[in-house]
């Protein structure tokens, strides 16, 4: 050999038999119509034609006289024991960086490495284990090769190319970790599992062409191999692990095959180039954060296979416009789609029975979303913070209403909540700052505490006649209240329910009921009203009303009458709900005034008053 940098190892052969292929475009010499031509320089890099050789040159120069070939072979040494002893390891690592291309030939051995290695033995232990002298490898030659062991060649990160024999079926954990010069990998057709971070961090890794026969693909096997455009899936593949692609943040398309029916938990994480996806038909479930942060995702449709959302899939997918999703879907995970904030209107499926928390938190784009006859349940915080959201058509089939579901929801306008709705949980519509009326069903018997506080632009509520609580602080700071009409049946009204609502003048406050601490605090209208009927208090002022002017009774009666034979009247859901304004007078005198508004609810979601009916009655 005319190389001067010739490791001294006795029992080494340097001649150059190993598999031939263009150190620029890698194609193999079998592939091509012409033998493969050597740099006249070092002997060793060989190329298609003088184009490739151009290309190549940047990256060559710099270690073309220094390259050396190292070509261990049965024969010559005990190859297994040149592996196991870390002799060739101990050599390669007094190299330089980048200037080893390494052939073994061993037609009987059937692991480099080991398969059990436990991590921590890994550093000491694992035959090229750092050896960032290697720049390509060819194990074509080692014929019966079943496996590359754990973390066997981790971290060689010079490493260009790699050739691998027709026999291999595993390779082991973290084999090819760190290796960031590998820009393409021709994984055999033998090939069925490929563990726990095997390519983990290969950052110039490109492209990928995964064989027909493999099964497994182990946790973070490609995480982080930030330079991996596109990938396909093999039809064989049934399991894949956590992270597989996380942070693949070039990968821009997906294909997944038909054989797959999960995506292990954050699967495609913070793959912030993918643009689209198609998920195959089989597909039942997707893992938590399977797509989390994929904040270049536009579009998804999700197979009729699937039955369940994981926690956060979707989550801060902050480009996705459209969401098609089957009515395979029962399910929909805490957090599934939060932050979308481009997501502008969502079908859900009439599958669908429950909404996980925080669902659509913060999609602050959506404005509107219809909810199928299947839901039973809407998650706290569901569509919290939806700020552009103007119109929600609730199902006959909700019975619960999560904590804070459409708080800060700062664009609904109305609420008209079904009759089989049992429980409205705390601040339920709190900050819903244009809702402008509300309608409660009869099925309610509590409103939750700050359920409606800081709605700045509700002017009236109506509350229904099964009503025996309201909550402390719901309705805190409506400053736009009008009036309210409180049931019969009410015997707890919570501490600042009414607080700083100043323009309160109307409201039915039951004899029965007990009230909390503050209950009308800062209420500036009424407090006046009370001081001017030389009141000592607003609360001894509404009870003396209520108690005085027996009307009320008939008149409220009026009120839920008609309300109820809207009800009956209309069989549609759009059109069934009246809201009702009641402005009583200031004393026992004079006229007594109310007027029902009733509102049509358009199933495109808008709402529109339909018609008002006025009624002037006189106090006798
Ligand atoms: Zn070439
Ligand atoms: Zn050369």
């Amino acid at each position: 050999m005319s190389n001067s940098a010739t490791p001294n190892i006795g029992s080494l052969s340097f001649a150059s038999t190993g598999s031939h292929c263009c150190w620029y475009c890698g194609r193999g010499e079998d592939a091509l119509p012409i033998k493969l031509q050597k740099c006249g320089r070092c002997g060793l890099a060989e190329y298609c034609n003088r184009e490739c050789q151009r290309g190549d040159w940047k990256l060559h120069k710099a270690k073309c006289k220094r390259l050396t070939e190292i070509v261990v072979r049965q024969g010559r040494c005990d190859v297994r024991k040149l592996l196991r002893s870390g002799a060739l390891r101990r050599r390669l690592l007094t190299l330089s960086e980048g200037t080893i291309i390494l052939t073994i030939r061993d037609p009987d051995i059937t692991t480099i490495g080991d398969m059990i290695l436990p991590r921590e033995r890994a550093r000491f232990e694992a035959p090229f284990f750092e050896c960032k002298s290697l720049l390509r490898v060819d194990l074509h030659g080692c014929t019966k090769l079943t496996s590359v062991g754990h973390a066997a060649f981790w971290d060689c990160s010079s490493l260009t190319s790699l050739v691998l024999p027709d026999s291999l079926t595993q390779l082991g954990n973290g084999a090819f970790n760190r290796c960031s010069s590998l820009t393409s990998v021709m994984l055999p057709d033998s090939i069925t599992q490929i563990s726990m971070g095997a390519f983990q961090d290969c950052s110039s890794l490109t492209s990928l062409v995964l064989p027909g026969s493999l099964t497994h693909l182990g946790e973070a096997t490609f995480a982080n191999c930030t330079s991996l455009t596109s990938v396909v899936l093999p039809d064989s593949l049934t399991h894949m692990g956590e992270s597989a692609f996380a942070a693949c943040t070039s990968l821009t398309s997906v294909v997944l095959p038909d054989s797959l029916t999960q995506l292990g938990v954050s699967a495609f994480a913070n793959c912030t180039s993918l643009t689209s996806v198609v998920l195959p038909d089989s597909l039942t479930m997707l893992g938590e954060g399977a797509f989390v942060e994929c904040t270049s995702l536009t579009s998804v449709v999700l197979p009729d296979s699937l039955t369940q959302l994981g926690k956060g899939s979707f989550q801060d997918c902050t480009s996705l416009k459209s969401v098609v999703m089957p009515d395979s879907l029962t399910q929909l995970g805490d957090v599934a789609f939060e932050r979308c904030n481009s997501l502008t209107s969502v079908v859900l499926p009439d599958s669908l029975t429950q909404l996980g928390v925080g669902a659509f938190l913060r999609c602050s784009s959506l404005t509107s979303v219809v909810l199928p006859d299947s839901l039973t349940q809407i998650g706290e915080q569901a569509f919290g913070g939806c700020t552009s959201l103007t119109s929600v058509v609730f199902p006959d089939s909700l019975t619960q209403m999560g904590d804070g579901a459409f708080g800060e929801c700062t664009s609904l306008t109305s609420a008209v909540l079904p009759n089989s709705l049992t429980q409205l949980g705390k601040q339920a519509f709190c900050e819903c700052t244009s809702l402008t009326s509300v309608v409660l069903p009869n099925s309610l018997t509590q409103v939750g505490m700050g359920a409606f506080g800081i709605c700045t632009s509700l002017m009236s509520a109506v509350l229904p006649d099964s009503i025996t609580q309201v909550g402390e602080g719901a309705f805190v700071e409506c400053t736009s209240l009008i009036s309210v009409v409180l049931p019969d049946s009410l015997t707890q009204l919570g501490d600042v329910a009414f607080k700083r609502c100043d323009s309160l003048t109307s409201i039915a406050l039951p004899a029965c009921a007990k009230l909390g601490d503050n209950v009308f605090a800062k209420c500036n209208a009424l407090l006046q009203e009370a001081d001017l009927a030389g009141f000592a208090s607003v609360e001894l002022y509404l009870r003396d009303r209520y108690r005085s002017i027996t009307l009320r009774k008939l008149v409220l009666r009026l009120l839920r009458k008609y309300n109820q034979a809207v009800n009956n009247a209309d069989g549609t859901e759009a059109e069934k709900h009246a809201t009702a304004l009641a402005l009583f007078p200031a004393d026992n005198t004079g006229s007594l005034e109310f007027g029902l508004f009733l509102q049509k609810m358009n199933l495109s979601g808008g709402d529109g008053v339909i018609g008002l009916v006025g009624y002037i009655l006189e106090f006798v």
